[in-house]
């Protein structure tokens, strides 16, 4: 900010060659990326469901062959498994015939063999150990009518032991021609509901054609015999004398000697064949002429895939597997593949989607902020101007412009006066709010073709196109100082703010953009240094000065160490009698180098750098004991202390002044602090509240260089003020302008009405001096009463005080007698050379 200003010389960053053509946001490059974004979109939408579909095809397709493949499995596993069903129960029965072959051939061989013969060669052959499912097995005979008694009596003699010995009976009761008794048996149970009882006729009923038919066919017989609830598979085998077949039925009939009876268990029968197959049901059927038997075992489910099996001789089976699932919905393996290959497809379209329209989207962001973000990047947040990038390329422009047509752009570099204080005063949201109006004031008066900038902190610049066409760069700086002239009213701040700005203009061509800035900032620095409030346009010799400030910056940092710093004391006399009453404090700095060094030069960098609040404290700490001596030898005398507007910025100012006061035992009576009017004017409360602490010390208030500044008689009354001292320019002007004479007239009136003394500054002439004394204006100083005196000089000027000028009541005086007395003291400022 414009306190902390440091001298130009920086070179600002420029980008040439940078394209910053901007379409700005919404304009017709963005809206046709964004047509032919959503025509991309909807090519990726379009895209994504076709894979999607692909996908949940290529899902189903494969549950389907998955499904068909193990349909196919499946029935494959049947058809083995019945495969295998069949052949155990093949293999069965083929052992169950050559069981009965086996039995048979024992009667042929002993076909009067008694139960205990027969039951003890079963034992030896392990009949029912080796046939589990074999109940029982033995003879049966065909018994004529006319036998009947004779058998019955030989089966009781020999019982077969497996029932419960009691008169036998033939059953079913009733005549007939002939009877079927199982004479010799072996049985697994003696249980009556499953074995037989010995009087039973098996040529009775149905079963009596059935063993007839096996007799005349030399075949097997089979039929079912149910007791309670046990089946039982009765498989009646013909034998015949010889153990042999005879080819025809009469001789068959001729040889035929007894069946072999032999009962199974059918369920055990298939128990053993389904063994491995347990899942499995079948039915096992034997069908001939005259006999039809089956046997379920299981219950197959609806829809079971079957298969029959021809066992031959009569046998079938036909086995049941689970039913075939052929769809592909019927089976949860498939249903999981089918399901988890569509939702697969889905997320992977659903990604890829996303993963395109999330870039699509990303896309058309950016080609939307992209305007915004160049706009962001080339002007400034705060006010909208063009930022520090976008003036170095314009200004570039300018001067290639300028170099083509011959014609000279300028540049003016503003800074706002003593922003800071505005930032201190009131914190940076106001201080924001005001650099917004600014913005907007400097806007109104420029012309359409110039082009502002803000360039950061409270620092603007005015590219001017073509400075020799329309308003050149001075009239365009008036009126940007025009444009201050208005106090700012802000919200939230009760007064109005008066701001002023400084400029500095650099005109012509320039070797670059950052060239012609810096000039105008160097222009600029030499402005605020002037005073600030106006402009100042770039001369090279400025270059030069602002070389030697940074110099006596950097030399001024160590001057009060080094000693190089003294003080000089101006002579002020009470204009009535011309006695010497008072002195001002004028510092002074001498350089090895650089020689005596104007405070007029070197104070302003004091106060920009800061300095001054360390170097303003030394000046009253040395002042305040210069006045003590004085006090000391009796000379009583006011004593000026020139106090900057820096030094008011904060309280500390007060203490700097107690703490003088106190270390030199100064009467605070005889102590006058001069301020100008631009220190009261930064910030008024605070300075008021700070001139009112020093007030109370007992110390006086002067303000300096009255009618230079703001000239405002208001703060006469806001402040407690004790004199006036009357700016040198109104001293000068006295004899020859009206205004001036008129001014001070007024001051004075003013003074003795509200109480404070004028004090008249460089006087130079005794017609000034006259005029003043005229005027009644109450004290006066200047060169021609005396040059400011090192120490020892004024001593000398106060011994020699009571001879050399008398004093002298009488206003009436003429004014050349007591200039010549006056002027007759050799007061010419000299170096300080003890
Ligand atoms: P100022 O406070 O207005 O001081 C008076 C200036 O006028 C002094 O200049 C003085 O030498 C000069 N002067 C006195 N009589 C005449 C005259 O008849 N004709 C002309 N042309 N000039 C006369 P100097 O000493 O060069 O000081 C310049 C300014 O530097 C001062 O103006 C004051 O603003 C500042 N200054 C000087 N010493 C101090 C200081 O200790 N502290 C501060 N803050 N500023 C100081
Ligand atoms: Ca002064
Ligand atoms: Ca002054």
């Amino acid at each position: 900010m414009s306190n902390r200003r440091t001298p130009p010389g920086r070179a600002p960053s420029s980008s040439p060659g940078t394209d910053w053509s901007d379409p700005g946001p919404g304009g017709p490059r963005e809206e046709a990326t964004i047509s032919t974004g959503r025509e991309h979109l909807r090519r990726w939408i379009a895209l994504t469901a076709l894979l999607a579909l692909l996908g949940i095809a290529a899902s189903v397709a494969s549950a389907r062959a998955v499904a068909s493949y193990n349909a196919r499995s499946e029935r494959e596993a049947f058809a083995l498994s019945s495969a295998d069903v069949a052949s155990s129960l093949r293999l069965a029965i083929q052992r169950e015939q050559d069981l009965v072959v086996t039995g048979a051939a024992f009667f042929v061989g002993k076909p009067d063999a008694t139960n205990a013969e027969f039951q003890a060669w079963s034992r030896s052959v392990r009949a029912l150990e080796r046939y589990p499912e074999l109940l029982g097995w033995g003879q049966v005979v065909l018994v004529p009518a006319a036998r009947l008694p004779g058998m019955i009596a030989q089966m009781a003699a020999d019982p077969s032991g497996s029932t419960a010995a009691g008169p036998i009976v033939v059953i079913p009761p009733g005549d007939r021609p002939f009877y079927c008794f199982l004479t010799v048996s072996q049985s697994r149970t003696q249980d009556e509901t499953t074995a037989a009882p010995p009087g039973y006729d098996y040529c009775s009923g149905a079963g009596g054609a059935l063993e007839l038919a096996a007799r005349d066919s030399g075949r097997s017989g089979y039929q079912v015999l149910t007791t309670g609830s046990t089946q039982t598979l009765s498989i009646q085998v013909p034998f015949y004398r010889g153990g042999v077949t005879p080819a025809t039925t009469e001789a068959r009939l001729e040889a035929f000697v007894a069946w072999m009876g032999v009962g199974f268990d059918p369920n055990l029968l298939i128990a053993g064949a389904l063994q491995e197959h347990r899942e499995a049901s079948l039915i096992l059927r034997f069908r001939d002429s005259s006999s039809d038997v089956q046997f379920v075992s299981g219950r197959p489910a609806s829809g079971a895939q079957t298969l029959t099996t021809d066992l031959q001789n009569g046998w079938t089976v036909q086995t049941f597997g689970a039913p075939i699932q052929t769809g592909v919905l019927a089976n949860w393996g498939t249903v999981a593949l089918l399901v988890s290959g569509i939702l697969l497809s889905l997320a992977l379209a659903v990604l890829l989607l996303v993963l395109v329209t999330g870039r699509a989207s990303a896309l058309r962001m950016v080609s939307r902020r992209t305007g915004e973000l160049r706009h962001l990047a080339l002007h400034d947040e705060l006010t909208g101007l063009p930022n520090r990038a976008l003036i170095m390329d314009r200004m570039n422009q300018l001067l290639l412009r300028g170099r083509r047509l011959k014609a000279d752009g300028a540049v003016l570099y503003v800074d706002i006066d003593d922003f800071k204080d505005v930032n201190d005063a009131f914190g940076h949201p106001i201080g924001d709010e005001l650099l917004v109006a600014v913005a907007a004031r400097f806007t109104a008066v420029l012309r359409e073709a110039d082009t502002i900038g803000r360039m950061g902190g409270d620092e603007f610049v005015v590219l001017i196109d073509d400075a020799q066409v329309g308003a050149g760069p001075d009239l365009i700086a008036e009126r940007l100082l025009e444009a201050m002239r208005e106090p700012f009213e802000l919200v939230g701040v009760a007064t109005p703010l008066r701001l002023t700005v400084s400029i500095g203009v650099a005109t012509g061509d320039r070797g670059s953009a950052s060239d012609l800035l810096r000039d105008a900032d160097v222009a600029l620095y030499e402005a605020k240094l002037a005073g600030k409030n106006r402009f100042v346009t770039f001369e090279p010799a400025m270059q030069a000065d602002i070389s030697r400030r940074v110099e006596l910056e950097v030399a001024l940092r160590d001057a009060i160490n080094r000693g190089e710093l003294h003080l000089m004391y101006q002579p002020i006399y009470r204009l009535a009698d011309l006695e010497l009453i008072g002195t001002e404090t004028l510092l002074r700095w001498t350089h090895p180098t650089f020689g005596s060094v104007s405070p007029e030069e070197f104070v302003p960098i004091l106060e920009q750098n800061g300095q001054i609040k360390e170097v303003g404290r030394w000046v009253l700490g040395q002042a305040c004991e210069q006045a003590a001596r004085w006090d000391a030898d009796g000379h009583q005398l006011d004593l000026s202390v020139n106090v900057s507007g820096r030094q008011l910025e904060d309280d500390t100012i007060v203490d700097d002044i107690r703490r003088a006061l106190d270390a030199s035992g100064c009467r605070p009576g005889s102590l006058i602090i001069e301020v100008t009017e631009s220190a009261l004017v930064r910030n008024p409360v605070a300075a008021a509240r700070r001139l009112t602490a020093i007030k109370s010390l007992g110390v006086r208030i002067a303000i300096d260089d009255f009618g230079t500044g703001y000239s405002s008689l208001a703060y006469l009354q806001r402040f407690p003020v004790d004199s006036l001292k009357i700016d040198r320019c109104f001293t000068n002007g006295i004899t020859t302008s009206a205004e001036s004479a008129a001014l001070i007239r007024t001051l004075v009136k003013l003074g003795q009405d509200l109480g404070f003394s004028t004090v008249a500054e460089g006087v130079e002439t005794p017609a000034e001096l006259d005029l003043l004394r005229l005027e009644r204006v109450d004290q006066g100083q200047g060169f021609l009463l005396s040059h400011p005196l090192p120490p020892q000089d004024l001593q000398a000027l106060l011994a020699a005080r009571g001879a050399s000028v008398q004093a002298t009541p009488d206003p009436s005086v003429p004014a050349d007698h007591l200039s010549t007395a006056v002027i007759s003291t050799p007061t010419n400022e000299r170096t300080s050379t003890p």
